[in-house]
């Protein structure tokens, strides 16, 4: 476990936050950055003209501690046991800054998805579910959508545990379709929960979103449904990414119509062409020093190595931190499980407004630690969840189970 993988910055920001969370015995830190359990699976697929293939994936269980595991699975071809490992530590801290009944988890295989036809999509989608279906359920592990995957494979997840099982419960996976007893607003969430964040710390800051210049960089789910609301609210996207190139227009981008374009299946290289980066830790210490952005909202999984933190809190730029900013998703997610088990359909109205609770009571909490300790909002954003993992595992371990939980909102 390299302190240069993933897993390792993970660790590396629970060890620097626990301090300030007052979790100071080294076994329950080490207990709390462990996961539960691992899984990693190998997958036959059979391709449309006959050939076979074996792929790798993973199921990594961080912690129970707070409710049943909870997170996304991923199709990328840089997905790495390393990286699932972290993907799972930040959701279990994730689920506790905003304080909602669950733990992390976290899934994935390693693949391509553009290169595969929808048919072998959904033959992948199956056959990982078939790997995994023992392991996971409605009150043990609900997967999601995550960079890659979306509704329509979230409801071949959903169906294929129902026939493994004997057991059809919408409930074991979340970011269905409607249709299939997804939640609405579900689609929107990440990227309304992270505008939700901003606007609150714009106006503690006594800044307004209008006139504001934005770059994007990631316009997958998260990022162009970011673009939308924010150009909404007056900001001009000046900037935007996906993993093949760049666009730059100092006048504003068509934000509809790139979405559109991409709805399509095309990428931004069929426009223009740039570097192609990995996924996380895209801002390292050396681009650090070049970022001109006064305000970071990170709506990818981490995205900053801790060492471009350090650069980015000398040259004063404020960030907010995955674990807080991006949560909006799980939080609809929860939601989503929430209406499931109790055979409930939420207005989008109501939905929204639920968000934008959980979302201001948990960037409350984060502030007023920040503030109290002087530490950046990342490290109290892990304290406050340090805090509450620390906790649950505490009063597990004088109550042998408790029963799954939801919240009064
Ligand atoms: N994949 C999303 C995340 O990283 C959502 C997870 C979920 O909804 O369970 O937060």
């Amino acid at each position: 476990m390299g302190e240069e993988g993933a897993y390792g910055r993970f660790c590396a920001t629970v060890d620097a936050a626990s301090a300030a969370a007052g979790v100071t015995d080294q076994s329950l830190l080490e207990r709390i950055k462990r996961p539960e359990r691992v899984h990693e699976v190998t997958i036959p697929l059979v391709r449309d003209d006959g050939s076979r293939e074996l792929l790798t994936g993973y199921r990594v269980q961080h912690s129970s501690a707070r409710g049943p595991y909870k997170g996304g699975i991923r199709y990328h071809p840089n997905v790495s046991l390393d990286e699932v490992k972290a993907l799972a530590g930040w959701m279990s801290i994730k689920t506790a800054v905003v304080n909602i009944p669950m733990g992390g988890g976290k899934g994935g295989i390693t693949v391509d998805p553009h290169l595969l036809s929808p048919q072998e999509l959904e033959a992948l989608t199956r056959a990982y579910t078939e790997r995994i279906w023992r392991v996971i359920g409605p009150l043990v592990d609900i997967p999601a959508p995550d960079v890659n995957t979306d509704a329509r494979i979230m409801d071949w997840v959903a169906d294929e545990f129902g026939r493994q099982s004997g057991l059809a419960d919408p409930a074991v996976v979340t970011g269905k379709t409607v249709e299939h007893g997804g939640s609405l607003g579900r689609d929107k969430a990440t990227a309304r929960g992270g505008f939700d964040v901003l606007e609150a710390a714009l106006n503690a800051a006594h800044e307004d979103l209008r006139g504001k210049r934005v770059a994007i960089q990631g316009f997958g789910n998260a990022g162009a449904n970011a673009a939308l609301l924010l150009n909404e609210a007056g900001a001009l996207i000046v900037a935007a990414s996906d993993s093949t190139a760049s666009l730059v227009a100092p006048a504003g981008l068509p934000v509809e119509e790139l979405i559109a374009y991409k709805a399509r299946g095309a990428h931004f290289c069929d426009w223009t062409t740039f570097e192609r980066k990995r996924l996380e830790g895209q801002i390292e210490a050396e681009n650090a020093e070049r970022v001109s952005a006064r305000w970071i909202v990170e709506l990818a999984n981490g995205p900053t190595t801790p060492d471009a933190d350090a650069v980015l809190a000398r040259r004063g730029v404020h960030v907010l931190p995955d674990i807080l900013a991006n949560a909006g998703g799980v939080v609809v997610s929860y939601f989503e499980w929430v209406q499931d088990l109790h055979s409930e359909r939420w207005l989008l109205e109501e939905v929204e407004a639920r968000l934008a609770v959980v979302m201001r009571r948990a960037y409350d909490a984060v502030t007023t630690l920040a503030a109290e300790k002087g530490i950046s909002m990342r490290l109290a954003a892990y304290a406050v969840a340090l805090q509450r993992i620390a906790t649950a595992i505490g009063e597990g371990e004088k109550t042998p189970r408790r029963s799954v939980s939801t919240m009064i909102l």
